[in-house]
């Protein structure tokens, strides 16, 4: 017996009817709010799922009064490592971190320099073999990131985006890291795009409908329409049944979420009714597929499982 079940020797992922997804992030809490219902419900049926964390999140500030305490900022990694075990176990996936310094969000005008030594100022090449090295040993056929304005303009978001696209068209050319493990080349690279306004637009809808204040107001009043938005969700992944799930490992990150925000305002019988799904953007794809889709794995669940 392996000391971990689907493994072989050499640590590689070994299991060939597994499908399995890696869900790159740049800090830990990101992977609660962006495709967290999508990954319980893929673990639910039998998926590997793997988390790697870019960054450890040092720089990221206490968003929640109840946690905004001083022993809490001077323990800051320590607390943030412990917050992701927690959300790791409520999801049921694996997660690594890779070891980047938190670049912390610039704010000003002028905006400050970024710190020396941080993820986004750091050797783009180097970054992506670490994300090669555990694209080798995971072996995953699907990942996801973000789009390349890192969703949202955070440095760590845009890095990571960079660092996904580079790793996905590196791991599976044996002359590019060769010392990272052997090749292996995931078939599908997807967007997170939840935040996207048409989903907005419809809980803001359904939750003014039902009388309750919607958090999103302000937010739609000032959004600017982009034409490289338009047309970005190609993929609806139907996850209600593990809203919940979700927000427990939202709840798990406590330095970063007050369970009374805004987050928790759209009561969970009204999103699963108005908008039932987390959405996607496929971004490379070396399968068939036809899109729209409703799932990460089509045109790959077919051949895993034959
Ligand atoms: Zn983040």
């Amino acid at each position: 017996m392996s000391a971990h079940p689907g493994r072989g020797d050499n640590g590689r992922v070994t299991d060939p009817d597994q499908l399995r997804l890696l869900a790159v992030h740049a800090h830990p809490d990101d992977e609660s709010s962006k495709g967290a219902a999508t990954m319980a419900k893929y673990v639910a049926e039998g998926a590997r799922v793997m988390v790697a964390t870019c960054t450890g999140g040092e720089r990221g500030s206490v968003l929640n009064p109840a946690m905004d305490r001083p022993e809490v900022w001077e323990r800051m990694t320590e607390i943030r490592t412990h917050e992701m075990a927690k959300a790791r176990e409520i999801l049921g996936i694996e997660q690594e971190f890779l070891g980047f310094v938190d670049s912390g969000l610039p704010e000003g005008d002028p905006l400050p320099p970024l710190p020396e030594g941080c993820f986004a100022l750091g050797d783009l090449e180097e970054q992506t073999r670490e994300l090669v090295a555990l694209i080798r040993r995971e072996r995953p056929h699907v990942m996801t990131t973000y789009d390349e304005k890192g969703g949202y303009p955070h440095p760590d978001h845009i890095r990571c985006h960079e660092v996904s696209m580079a790793a996905f068209e590196a791991a599976g050319d044996p002359d590019r890291f060769p010392d990272a493990g052997e090749p292996w080349q995931p078939l599908k690279l997807y967007y997170n795009t939840t935040f996207h306004k048409e989903r907005l637009v419809a809980l803001h809808t359904a939750m003014t409908d039902r009388g309750i204040e919607s958090p999103y107001g302000e937010w739609l009043e000032n959004w600017v329409d982009k034409p490289e938005d338009a047309g970005r969700v190609t993929t609806r992944v139907p996850c209600a049944d593990y809203f919940p799930t979700r927000d427990q490992a939202l709840i798990a990150h406590a330095t970063q979420v007050d369970p009374n925000g805004r987050w928790f305002t759209c009561p969970i019988d009204l999103q699963q009714a108005t908008w039932p799904t987390e959405d996607f953007q496929l971004a490379r794809c070396l399968v068939d597929t036809a899109l729209p889709e409703d799932d990460l794995f089509a045109g790959i669940r077919e051949t895993v499982h034959s």
